[in-house]
């Protein structure tokens, strides 16, 4: 059966009428075996019921979206240590052209993002939307230690490549899908090496899913979708993808659930 690795997912605020134990078995079903749940406001919520889910990854960041909304100690160089959880990542986090907090005091809290990633070897998971150059000054700056998440990428293929090259894995959503012309540019210059998939549920339905909510599950269809676009054999595409995931977030020495770096 193909193995998939979510990304992207904020299980944490999946709509209350959905179980989170029939999200995730739908997931299980479709060949799911990770699922990366980022941060908006610190940890994950309801951190304690997801940690149950051997599938689940969570990781720490403020989103742009909610700097406003959260008191933050940009001093504190683990900001985490009283939810006796440990982050596989450090994310969401990055710059919005969208929102009205101040490009400075998002430069600020992205800043202090790469500083935790660099101090406790982990990766990042980059939201971001428009402040394209500076965003990568940033990250070129911060010289990261572990290879980078662009997450549900919706920039320029030329952009995009910048990134890659850096050491950034381009992750692609449901989103993705809308517009195909953009997404084969992408695809001409993005390798395969570089790409993983990821839900962004309960956002970004693909436009194929006729469910009421995006969920974990599509992951698998995103992933056919694209191998589709490609060209390429489905299960070659899905061993590429679960072993990029792996690169990402799991090293030797920080396998969780015992887990060994492999492709199968
Ligand atoms: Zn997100």
């Amino acid at each position: 059966m193909l193995q998939w690795f979510d990304t992207h997912c904020h299980l944490d605020m999946m709509p209350a009428e959905l179980r989170l134990e029939d999200v995730i078995e739908r997931a299980r079903v479709a060949g799911i075996r990770k699922i990366v749940v980022p941060g908006v406001r610190g940890m994950p919520g309801n951190i304690a019921a997801l940690a149950n889910f051997a599938e689940v990854l969570p990781a720490w960041g403020i989103h742009p979206d909610f700097i406003s909304a959260t008191s933050v100690d940009t001093a504190d160089m683990k900001p985490w240590s009283n939810i006796g959880c440990e982050p596989v990542a450090i994310g969401e986090c990055g710059l919005d052209r969208r929102i009205t907090v101040s490009l400075p005091r998002q430069t600020e809290i992205f800043a202090w993002h790469l500083q935790l990633a660099r101090k406790h070897v982990l990766p990042l998971i980059v939201h971001l939307v428009g402040h394209y150059q500076q965003a990568f000054e940033m990250l070129v700056e911060a010289c990261p230690l572990r290879p980078w998440v662009m997450h549900s990428w919706s920039g320029s293929a030329e952009m995009a490549a910048r990134f890659v090259e850096r050491g950034a894995f381009i992750s692609l959503s449901g989103g993705s899908l809308r517009n195909k012309l953009k997404l084969e540019k992408l695809l001409a210059k993005v390798p395969v090496s570089s790409l993983l998939v990821e839900s962004d549920a309960p956002d970004m339905c693909p436009p194929f899913w006729h469910g009421k909510y995006n969920e974990p599950v599509v992951v698998a269809a995103i992933g056919r979708e694209i191998a589709n676009i490609l060209g390429m054999d489905i299960e070659k595409f899905a061993k590429i993808l679960y072993t990029n995931s792996l690169k990402i977030f799991y090293t030797p020495e920080r396998n969780l659930n015992g887990q060994q770096i492999s492709s199968h």
